[in-house]
Parts: structure tokens; sequence; C-alpha cells
């Protein structure tokens, strides 16, 4: 076999694996592996991983910085790969999300939201985004505000067409304390019940088989994907478990 295809095998291994585990935490907790989707984090890695990625069906991927999706996306004009942006994105960055990213996952502040209605209005394009909420008490992490979410989600349905809001985004506290953990992820669900019961769903950011609206939860990664799931995560994030350990000096 040539190192390609045994590249591909390793990869394929790792997915399968991850995949498994994903298969049981749904099964624990009476759901549907068809209702948890895997979204690949392949910021720090390098293009031939996502090509052995993709050549195991993979097609999202997610990425933390544009000038990182920027490179990679030159490199792997060959590769059909969708950009989803999980990272804080910088308002001056918005020009390059609207014309390289499939969807934003970090969308947080208004006039991050201005600006990428922005491009995106002017590109003719509507971008899928979640809002990245904050759940936990962790000074170093980005998120609105849960507090703010029904008046932004006001604004956004009033104010921002080109963007479709499909669901929120959190990271939980990063602790041992399996009970903080969950509670992140519980908080995230909450808010996303409360704003459905409150009427706070556009029309236009509905898609053929949503429930209510702001269908996804974007929650879970390696660390903690399990329990995320358990708590009713329809989407986990995951970089280190199916890629390897990050090497941050490299980027
Ligand atoms: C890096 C990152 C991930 C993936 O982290 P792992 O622990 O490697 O799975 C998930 N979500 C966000 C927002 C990230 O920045």
């Amino acid at each position: 076999m040539s190192d390609s295809t045994n590249a591909i095998n390793a990869f394929a291994v790792r997915l399968a694996a991850i995949q498994a585990r994903i298969d049981i935490a749904c099964r624990r907790a009476g759901r549907s592996s068809a209702d948890v989707a895997l979204l690949p984090v392949s910021k720090t890695f390098g293009t031939e991983l996502i090509r052995d990625a993709a050549a195991c069906g993979l097609r999202r991927f997610g990425e933390s910085r544009m000038q990182e999706v920027r490179e990679k996306a030159g490199q792997l004009t060959d590769c059909p790969v969708d950009w989803v942006v999980i990272g804080h994105l910088q308002t001056n960055k918005a020009k390059d999300a609207a014309a390289l990213a499939a969807e934003v996952q970090s969308l947080d502040r208004l006039d991050l939201a201005q600006a990428l209605d922005r491009r995106l209005s002017a590109e003719g394009r509507v971008l899928d985004v979640l809002v990245q909420v904050k759940t936990s008490d962790e000074p170093s992490k980005f998120g609105l505000d849960g507090a703010a979410l029904p008046d932004f989600l006001r604004t956004l349905a009033a104010d921002y067409p080109s963007l479709r809001v499909r669901g929120l985004m959190t990271l939980a506290v990063n602790s041992d304390d399996e009970q903080a953990v969950r509670a992140c992820f519980r908080r995230l669900r909450t808010l996303r019940d409360a704003a459905r019961a409150d009427g706070l769903v556009a029309d236009a950011w509905r898609t053929a088989g949503d429930q209510g609206g702001l269908d996804r939860l974007s929650m879970g990664m390696s660390g903690d994907f399990e329990l995320a799931i358990e708590e009713g995560s329809t989407e986990v994030r995951i970089g280190s478990a199916l890629f390897g350990a990050r090497d941050y000096s490299a980027t």
C-alpha cells in the first residue's frame, strides 16, 4: 500500500473510534446517532490530514482563524471543503468570513453581525450562523451573555437578513467537575428552549426538518462530548481526539 493509503486507513480507524463513542453516548441518552453530527476541528493540523479526512467522507471542517482558512483553502482548491468558523472572529475579518466560510458558529456580538451582513448582502449570499453563548464564568471565554440572547435574536431577525440563525454554540467550563460541565450544556439548551417559547425564531431561519427552529446546539469537544450528547448536543466539535495532539508552535 502507498503511504497515502496507509494515512487514510489510519485516519479511518480514528474516525471509526470516535463515531463508536458518539454512538454509545447516543444509546445511553436514548437518542439516535443520526441526530448528532461530528464536526472535525482541523485548526493547527495540515492539509494532508484534511485530505485524509475528506477521503473518509468528511467535508465540513472547523477552524478558528480566518488566516488559516485562507491558507488551507488555497492549498485545497481540488478538494471540496466547507469551512466552519468556530473561533473568535474579529470584525475586520468579516469580509474574509463572508467570502470563505460555509458557516460561522462564533457570532457573539452585533458589530460582527452587522459587518457580516453587509458583506453578505453585497455578495447576495445568506450564511448559516450559530450564536455563541457564554455558559460559564471563565473570564477567557468569548460569547454572548445568556441574558442578552433574547434582544440579540430580535435584532438579528429584524435587521440582518443575510444571517440565518440555526442554533446556539457554547464551550463548557474546562473542569473535571462533571456536574459543572453538564450545567453549561444544560444552560445552552434551556436558553434555546426559552427562545422558542418566547417566539424569537424568525420564519426565515427555519429549514426543512426543523423541530421548532434554532434546532442546532453545537456543544461538546474532545474532553466532554459524551456529556454534551447526554445533555442534547446536536453537533460535537472534535479536534485532538480525532487528529492527535495540537502543536501551536507550528502555526
Ligand atoms: C479547538 C476547538 C475545539 C476542539 O477542541 P478539542 O479539545 O481538540 O476537541 C472545539 N471547539 C472550539 C470552539 C475550539 O476552538
